[in-house]
Protein backbone atom coordinates (compact mmCIF):
# COMPACT_ATOMS: atom_id res chain seq x y z
CA UNK A 1 0.00 0.00 0.00
CA UNK A 2 2.71 2.25 1.11
CA UNK A 3 4.45 1.83 -2.58
CA UNK A 4 1.01 1.82 -4.15
CA UNK A 5 0.49 5.04 -3.13
CA UNK A 6 4.05 6.59 -3.71
CA UNK A 7 3.73 5.43 -7.14
CA UNK A 8 0.79 7.81 -7.78
CA UNK A 9 2.81 10.65 -5.82
CA UNK A 10 5.58 9.07 -8.52
CA UNK A 11 2.63 9.94 -11.78
CA UNK A 12 2.36 13.19 -10.92
CA UNK A 13 5.74 14.11 -11.70
CA UNK A 14 8.34 13.73 -9.26
CA UNK A 15 10.27 11.62 -11.67
CA UNK A 16 11.73 14.45 -13.08
CA UNK A 17 14.87 13.45 -9.83
CA UNK A 18 17.32 9.61 -9.40
CA UNK A 19 16.01 7.81 -7.19
CA UNK A 20 18.66 8.69 -5.24
CA UNK A 21 17.44 12.37 -4.63
CA UNK A 22 13.91 11.20 -4.12
CA UNK A 23 14.41 8.72 -1.74
CA UNK A 24 16.49 12.06 0.15
CA UNK A 25 13.64 14.34 -0.50
CA UNK A 26 11.12 12.04 0.60
CA UNK A 27 13.11 11.05 3.91
CA UNK A 28 13.56 14.84 5.04
CA UNK A 29 9.76 15.06 4.33
CA UNK A 30 8.61 11.76 6.82
CA UNK A 31 11.30 13.55 9.03
CA UNK A 32 9.58 16.89 9.72
CA UNK A 33 6.15 14.99 9.43
CA UNK A 34 6.97 12.56 11.99
CA UNK A 35 8.88 15.51 14.21
CA UNK A 36 6.99 14.66 17.33
CA UNK A 37 7.98 11.14 17.71
CA UNK A 38 11.77 12.16 17.52
CA UNK A 39 13.74 12.55 20.24
CA UNK A 40 17.50 13.59 20.43
CA UNK A 41 18.18 11.46 23.77
CA UNK A 42 15.06 9.07 22.46
CA UNK A 43 15.86 5.51 24.15
CA UNK A 44 14.91 3.53 20.60
CA UNK A 45 16.67 3.76 17.31
CA UNK A 46 15.58 2.85 13.84
CA UNK A 47 18.58 1.11 11.89
CA UNK A 48 16.85 2.92 8.79
CA UNK A 49 16.20 6.03 8.61
CA UNK A 50 18.37 6.27 11.80
CA UNK A 51 16.07 8.54 13.84
CA UNK A 52 15.99 8.66 17.77
CA UNK A 53 12.57 7.47 18.73
CA UNK A 54 10.96 6.69 22.39
CA UNK A 55 8.77 4.21 20.49
CA UNK A 56 8.30 2.30 17.75
CA UNK A 57 4.46 2.28 16.65
CA UNK A 58 2.39 -1.19 15.99
CA UNK A 59 0.42 0.29 12.98
CA UNK A 60 2.51 2.11 10.86
CA UNK A 61 -0.90 3.22 9.11
CA UNK A 62 -0.95 6.19 11.92
CA UNK A 63 2.10 7.46 11.68
CA UNK A 64 2.06 10.76 9.59
CA UNK A 65 3.50 10.37 6.76
CA UNK A 66 1.20 7.31 6.10
CA UNK A 67 -1.53 9.41 7.19
CA UNK A 68 -0.85 12.04 4.83
CA UNK A 69 -0.45 9.17 1.74
CA UNK A 70 -3.71 8.21 2.97
CA UNK A 71 -2.54 4.72 3.49
CA UNK A 72 -5.43 3.78 5.90
CA UNK A 73 -3.36 -0.13 6.07
CA UNK A 74 -2.69 -1.72 9.36
CA UNK A 75 0.48 -3.69 9.59
CA UNK A 76 -1.06 -5.86 12.25
CA UNK A 77 -1.19 -9.27 11.30
CA UNK A 78 -2.34 -11.80 13.39
CA UNK A 79 -0.49 -14.88 11.95
CA UNK A 80 3.22 -13.01 12.37
CA UNK A 81 4.92 -12.77 15.65
CA UNK A 82 2.23 -14.74 17.44
CA UNK A 83 0.01 -11.88 17.20
CA UNK A 84 2.54 -9.91 19.23
CA UNK A 85 2.77 -6.04 18.53
CA UNK A 86 3.87 -4.74 15.10
CA UNK A 87 6.81 -2.37 15.39
CA UNK A 88 7.15 -0.64 12.57
CA UNK A 89 9.56 3.04 12.20
CA UNK A 90 7.28 6.13 12.60
CA UNK A 91 9.58 8.07 10.74
CA UNK A 92 10.37 5.62 7.58
CA UNK A 93 7.64 3.41 8.28
CA UNK A 94 10.02 0.45 7.81
CA UNK A 95 9.01 -2.62 9.41
CA UNK A 96 11.05 -4.69 11.87
CA UNK A 97 12.46 -7.55 9.47
CA UNK A 98 13.34 -4.69 7.20
CA UNK A 99 15.47 -2.63 9.87
CA UNK A 100 17.10 -5.87 11.17
CA UNK A 101 18.71 -6.65 7.52
CA UNK A 102 20.03 -3.04 7.94
CA UNK A 103 21.36 -3.96 11.33
CA UNK A 104 22.78 -7.22 9.90
CA UNK A 105 23.74 -5.49 7.07
CA UNK A 106 25.50 -3.07 9.26
CA UNK A 107 27.58 -5.93 11.50
CA UNK A 108 29.37 -6.99 7.95
CA UNK A 109 30.10 -3.52 7.21
CA UNK A 110 28.57 -3.71 3.87
CA UNK A 111 29.40 -0.48 3.56
CA UNK A 112 33.08 -0.79 3.23
CA UNK A 113 32.91 -2.25 -0.49
CA UNK A 114 31.35 0.07 -3.07
CA UNK A 115 29.11 -3.55 -4.77
CA UNK A 116 26.76 -4.09 -7.49
CA UNK A 117 22.98 -3.87 -6.02
CA UNK A 118 19.94 -5.11 -6.81
CA UNK A 119 17.06 -3.83 -4.43
CA UNK A 120 13.78 -4.94 -5.11
CA UNK A 121 11.04 -2.97 -3.85
CA UNK A 122 13.22 -0.82 -1.45
CA UNK A 123 11.73 1.94 0.77
CA UNK A 124 13.63 5.10 1.29
CA UNK A 125 14.78 3.77 4.91
CA UNK A 126 16.35 0.37 2.86
CA UNK A 127 17.44 2.26 0.16
CA UNK A 128 19.12 4.95 1.51
CA UNK A 129 21.72 2.87 2.47
CA UNK A 130 22.16 1.73 -1.05
CA UNK A 131 23.00 5.29 -2.56
CA UNK A 132 26.61 4.98 -2.30
CA UNK A 133 26.85 1.84 -4.15
CA UNK A 134 26.45 0.55 -7.51
CA UNK A 135 22.56 0.28 -7.25
CA UNK A 136 19.67 -0.35 -9.20
CA UNK A 137 16.83 0.27 -7.91
CA UNK A 138 13.48 -1.84 -9.44
CA UNK A 139 10.32 -3.01 -9.02
CA UNK A 140 7.45 -4.51 -11.14
CA UNK A 141 6.79 -1.03 -12.44
CA UNK A 142 8.68 2.17 -12.37
CA UNK A 143 7.72 4.22 -9.14
CA UNK A 144 8.49 7.11 -6.89
CA UNK A 145 12.19 4.77 -5.58
CA UNK A 146 12.32 2.73 -8.48
CA UNK A 147 13.81 3.51 -11.48
CA UNK A 148 14.06 0.13 -13.37
CA UNK A 149 10.85 -1.84 -14.21
CA UNK A 150 11.85 -5.61 -13.20
CA UNK A 151 9.11 -8.93 -13.60
CA UNK A 152 11.64 -10.73 -11.19
CA UNK A 153 10.42 -13.85 -12.91
CA UNK A 154 11.95 -12.70 -15.92
CA UNK A 155 14.79 -10.26 -15.08
CA UNK A 156 16.18 -8.01 -17.76
CA UNK A 157 19.89 -8.60 -16.14
CA UNK A 158 22.64 -10.52 -17.08
CA UNK A 159 24.11 -13.84 -15.47
CA UNK A 160 26.09 -13.14 -12.66
CA UNK A 161 26.02 -9.72 -12.51
CA UNK A 162 25.37 -8.76 -8.89
CA UNK A 163 27.33 -8.68 -5.61
CA UNK A 164 24.15 -8.19 -3.71
CA UNK A 165 20.49 -8.69 -4.30
CA UNK A 166 17.98 -7.42 -1.38
CA UNK A 167 14.33 -8.35 -1.55
CA UNK A 168 12.32 -7.27 1.56
CA UNK A 169 8.64 -8.30 1.53
CA UNK A 170 9.15 -9.11 -2.76
CA UNK A 171 8.43 -13.01 -2.61
CA UNK A 172 5.10 -12.78 -1.55
CA UNK A 173 3.28 -10.81 -3.88
CA UNK A 174 4.93 -13.59 -6.87
CA UNK A 175 2.68 -15.72 -8.61
CA UNK A 176 5.96 -18.31 -9.18
CA UNK A 177 8.62 -17.70 -6.30
CA UNK A 178 10.61 -20.30 -7.48
CA UNK A 179 11.23 -18.69 -10.85
CA UNK A 180 12.27 -15.33 -9.39
CA UNK A 181 13.72 -17.53 -6.43
CA UNK A 182 16.25 -18.93 -10.06
CA UNK A 183 16.23 -15.80 -11.35
CA UNK A 184 18.05 -14.15 -8.13
CA UNK A 185 20.64 -16.97 -8.33
CA UNK A 186 20.93 -16.40 -11.80
CA UNK A 187 21.97 -13.03 -11.34
CA UNK A 188 24.26 -13.42 -8.53
CA UNK A 189 28.01 -13.47 -8.85
CA UNK A 190 29.59 -16.52 -7.54
CA UNK A 191 29.88 -15.47 -3.26
CA UNK A 192 27.28 -13.46 -4.14
CA UNK A 193 24.61 -12.74 -1.00
CA UNK A 194 20.86 -12.31 -1.58
CA UNK A 195 19.09 -11.13 1.70
CA UNK A 196 15.72 -12.21 1.81
CA UNK A 197 12.68 -10.79 3.86
CA UNK A 198 9.50 -12.53 3.98
CA UNK A 199 6.53 -12.42 5.54
CA UNK A 200 6.65 -15.44 7.51
CA UNK A 201 4.70 -17.78 10.11
CA UNK A 202 6.86 -19.11 12.53
CA UNK A 203 4.39 -21.77 13.86
CA UNK A 204 3.62 -22.99 10.35
CA UNK A 205 6.33 -25.75 9.35
CA UNK A 206 5.66 -25.46 5.73
CA UNK A 207 5.08 -22.28 2.85
CA UNK A 208 1.10 -22.07 2.86
CA UNK A 209 0.56 -21.60 -1.14
CA UNK A 210 -2.76 -19.54 -2.33
CA UNK A 211 -2.08 -17.93 -5.78
CA UNK A 212 -4.93 -19.93 -6.75
CA UNK A 213 -7.71 -18.00 -3.93
CA UNK A 214 -9.47 -15.05 -4.78
CA UNK A 215 -8.06 -11.78 -3.05
CA UNK A 216 -10.66 -11.95 -0.26
CA UNK A 217 -9.62 -15.52 0.57
CA UNK A 218 -5.72 -14.26 0.97
CA UNK A 219 -6.46 -11.50 2.70
CA UNK A 220 -7.99 -14.01 4.72
CA UNK A 221 -5.77 -16.23 5.21
CA UNK A 222 -2.41 -14.54 4.78
CA UNK A 223 -3.29 -10.75 6.03
CA UNK A 224 -3.04 -9.36 2.80
CA UNK A 225 -4.91 -9.37 -0.07
CA UNK A 226 -1.76 -9.42 -2.44
CA UNK A 227 0.00 -11.96 -0.67
CA UNK A 228 0.71 -15.19 -2.85
CA UNK A 229 1.41 -17.64 -0.07
CA UNK A 230 2.30 -16.79 3.98
CA UNK A 231 5.70 -18.70 4.18
CA UNK A 232 6.34 -21.36 7.02
CA UNK A 233 9.81 -22.64 8.77
CA UNK A 234 10.84 -24.74 5.90
CA UNK A 235 11.54 -21.53 3.92
CA UNK A 236 15.35 -22.41 4.39
CA UNK A 237 15.43 -25.47 2.73
CA UNK A 238 13.50 -23.91 -0.13
CA UNK A 239 16.16 -22.02 -0.73
CA UNK A 240 18.93 -24.61 -0.44
CA UNK A 241 16.64 -26.37 -3.09
CA UNK A 242 17.40 -23.90 -5.54
CA UNK A 243 21.33 -24.00 -4.59
CA UNK A 244 21.81 -21.56 -2.33
CA UNK A 245 24.04 -21.90 1.11
CA UNK A 246 21.41 -20.26 3.62
CA UNK A 247 22.26 -18.98 6.65
CA UNK A 248 18.93 -18.08 9.33
CA UNK A 249 19.27 -15.15 11.00
CA UNK A 250 17.64 -14.19 14.06
CA UNK A 251 17.94 -11.46 16.97
CA UNK A 252 17.56 -12.89 19.62
CA UNK A 253 20.63 -15.14 18.73
CA UNK A 254 22.80 -12.22 18.14
CA UNK A 255 21.73 -9.30 20.49
CA UNK A 256 20.98 -8.70 23.95
CA UNK A 257 17.40 -8.39 25.09
CA UNK A 258 17.82 -4.61 26.11
CA UNK A 259 19.53 -4.00 22.11
CA UNK A 260 16.66 -5.58 20.66
CA UNK A 261 14.03 -3.72 22.39
CA UNK A 262 16.16 -0.37 21.45
CA UNK A 263 16.54 -1.59 17.90
CA UNK A 264 12.41 -2.68 18.67
CA UNK A 265 13.15 -5.92 16.97
CA UNK A 266 11.07 -8.96 17.23
CA UNK A 267 13.03 -11.41 19.04
CA UNK A 268 12.54 -14.44 16.81
CA UNK A 269 12.13 -13.07 13.59
CA UNK A 270 14.00 -14.46 10.46
CA UNK A 271 16.50 -12.71 7.89
CA UNK A 272 18.01 -15.25 5.03
CA UNK A 273 21.27 -14.50 4.47
CA UNK A 274 21.67 -16.87 0.56
CA UNK A 275 25.50 -17.31 -0.81
CA UNK A 276 25.48 -18.46 -4.07
CA UNK A 277 28.49 -21.14 -3.75
ZN1 LIG B 1 12.97 4.82 10.49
Amino acid sequence: LIRLSLARAAARGVRVLPWRARVRLVLAAMRLLARRSVRADGACECTACGARLDAFVPDYGQAPAARLLGIAGTSVNPRLYGGAARKSCPVCLEPERTRFLLWALAREDFRAARRRVLVCSGGPGLLRHMAAHDTVSANLRRTLFADTACDLRQAPFADASFDAVICAYVLSYIDDDAAALREVFRMLRPRGVAWLVVPQDLSLATVEEGSDLAAAERAEKFGNACHMRLYGMDFSAVLGGIGFSVSELVPRALLPAGEIARLGLQPEDRLYRCTKP
